[in-house]
């Protein structure tokens, strides 16, 4: 696969900046706040063009406690996760212009889709995902940012000799938040490079409930190996979609060795066999909302934005469309663009348009008869492959309650139960 080039890697990264630019104030961070941004783009060989095709930005993740099991509420919010579901909802808008014969990135193939073969993907991210990759080996060109800085000061006032100071420097690493998993072998906390284990699966950083979501490392690890569209894209797809390329930004700890253990070589006693390789990237653009110093809050709001019929753009707050009422929290219409709901609405809508598709997923059986859960373990290749992935590279993952077992229905939403869903 042939490497992108400096320029176009900055040009890339330039075009995301400016779209975020564009877009309106509410849920980016204000003064004192940083963010993440994150964002998908399509490249065209064909026409040798680049277009952002989703964004999403935050740092934010709620606790198990509150998952709800009708799947309007999302509990993870960072940037990576918000581009990758934008990402989603586009593609599920193409299928739909395939369907309506209107220009799409996708043919159709006796009941299923193919995307067409001159086009790739490009995710770009403002720093490192949190978990395994954040944990970056100090080098001597981080002297001019704060941390390093203050630790050196204090072995200079300790009395400490150059040659200590250096070792110090060579012998430290960035930390993560995120934390190993509860059932297994825990960080040692101990000083300097001692503090984390490596090749861990993390859950996401944050205080107090603990999530059950994993790290931004080991999510974009799991697209590496089982392609990015997830379980319920898989089913209509002739092939996995897989990400080309991954560009990071500057002004933030980088490694492209750090990143390359987390998506690539967690476990090196088992060879894993990929499909596509992706090629790893840093800019020299630095974005403006990066954690420049210590002191700064992480923005409590999350924005995605799609390329759609009509360009939209959502702001997230708790999971949930900022603004909405409690009253209302829990109906679809406070629920986001992409939610599990709303994303699981839209592929029942992809059933709903062509005969062939449906009987081919679910024989005579209605749409709205499936709960969602069913409806992803209808993706056998797609799990099998899911499930090696698990053993084989992860080596443990986190078991989330198999508990969103919601169906759509025309009139709303209905609560999960046996016997109204099947
Ligand atoms: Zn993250």
């Amino acid at each position: 696969m042939a490497r992108l080039s400096n320029e176009i890697v900055n040009e890339i990264v330039n075009s995301c900046l400016y779209l975020y630019s564009k877009l309106p104030k509410t849920g980016k961070p204000v003064e004192k706040e940083w963010t993440v941004l994150s964002c998908v783009v399509q490249y065209d060989v064909l026409s040798d063009r680049y277009e952002v095709v989703s964004l999403g930005t935050g740092s934010k993740c709620i606790g198990a406690v509150k998952m709800t099991p009708d799947g309007t509420l999302l509990n993870d919010s960072h940037a990576e996760v918000f581009a990758r579901r934008g990402f989603l909802l586009y593609l599920y808008d193409n299928l739909e212009r395939s369907l309506k014969n209107e220009p799409s990135i996708f043919t159709q193939e006796s009941g299923k889709f193919v995307l067409k073969d001159d086009i790739d993907f490009i995710f770009y991210s403002s720093q490192l995902p949190c978990g395994d990759a954040s944990i970056i080996p100090k080098t001597g060109e981080e002297e001019q940012f704060g941390d390093v800085i203050e630790s050196n000061k204090r072995s200079a006032d300790d009395g400490h000799c150059e040659e200590s100071k250096k070792l110090k420097l060579e012998d430290d690493i960035h930390r993560t938040g995120a934390k190993c998993l509860l059932d297994s072998e825990q960080d040692p906390k101990e000083d300097g490079n001692k503090y984390h284990l490596v090749s861990q699966v993390r859950t996401k950083p944050g205080r107090g409930d603990r999530t059950l979501s994993v790290s931004c490392s080991d999510k974009m690890a799991r697209w590496t190996h089982v392609g990015i569209q997830g379980a319920l894209l898989d089913i209509l797809l002739v092939k996995q979609i897989y990400i080309k390329h991954f560009i990071f930004g500057a002004g933030v700890p980088y490694s492209e060795e750090t990143l390359r253990r987390a998506f690539l070589k967690r476990n090196l006693d088992k060879e894993v066999y990929l499909k596509c390789i992706p090629e790893v990237y840093q800019s020299s653009v630095i974005f403006e909302c990066v954690r420049k110093q210590e002191d700064l809050r992480p923005a409590p709001g999350s924005v995605v934005w799609a390329k759609l019929y009509e360009s939209f753009s959502e702001v997230a707050v708790q999971g949930r469309k900022l603004g909405v009422t409690k009253k209302k929290a829990t109906s679809p219409s406070s629920s986001l663009c992409i939610s599990k709901y709303k994303l699981y609405e839209k592929f029942q809508l992809i059933l709903s348009m062509d005969r062939v598709i449906r009987e081919n997923v679910i024989g005579d059986n209605s749409p709205d008869e499936v709960p969602y859960s069913e409806m992803k373990r209808k993706a056998t290749s797609y799990q099998n492959s899911w499930t090696s992935v698990k053993k084989n590279f992860f080596k443990m993952w986190t078991v989330k309650p198999d508990m969103w077992n919601f169906c759509i229905k025309s009139s709303g939403l209905v609560q999960s139960t046996q016997e109204t869903c099947s």
